[in-house]
């Protein structure tokens, strides 16, 4: 839901709750906007921030909510950054490989270690048939212009 705050043009001022702007749009073009004092339909919409509608009405407490919100995505990209240094710098990067190494270390053949790299579809099935689970973890696009 949200609100606008409505005028008419006798001056009342007042809240129009909508499903969303598409729905205030549809209403106010089929004049279904009615001032409650004076019954005029000339009712527009005041230039004022839309409030997101959430469980109680303060505008306080969504602006509150807005700035929780981009907290939490900045918290969610510095962990996944440091688990991708933590990937990067911690574990061999075998490329193509990692398939064939995994059942290697899997089977005691090669060196138990930390490895990474890139697994076909097949190849990744083949490891779960083996009890072998990997973690994905989406790794940064390097920009060429970067640096
Ligand atoms: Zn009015």
């Amino acid at each position: 839901m949200i609100v606008f705050d409505l005028a008419c043009d006798c001056g009342y001022t007042f809240e129009g709750w909508f499903q969303d702007r598409q729905d205030f749009d549809k209403q106010q073009t089929a004049a279904f906007l009615v001032c409650p004092v004076c019954d005029g339909r000339e009712v527009r919409k005041i230039l004022s921030p839309i409030r997101a509608q959430s469980f109680r009405n303060t505008g306080d407490e969504s602006s509150h909510m807005k700035a929780a919100e981009s907290k939490q995505s900045t918290r969610v990209a510095d962990s996944l950054e440091t688990l991708q240094e933590f990937v990067e710098k911690n574990f061999e990067d075998v490329g193509t490989e990692l398939a064939t190494e995994s059942l290697k270390i899997h089977y005691g053949v090669s060196k138990p270690r930390n490895i990474r790299g890139v697994t076909t579809e097949l190849e990744e099935k083949k490891l779960q048939e083996e009890g072998i689970n990997l973690l994905k973890v989406p790794m940064p696009v390097k920009c060429k212009n970067a640096n």
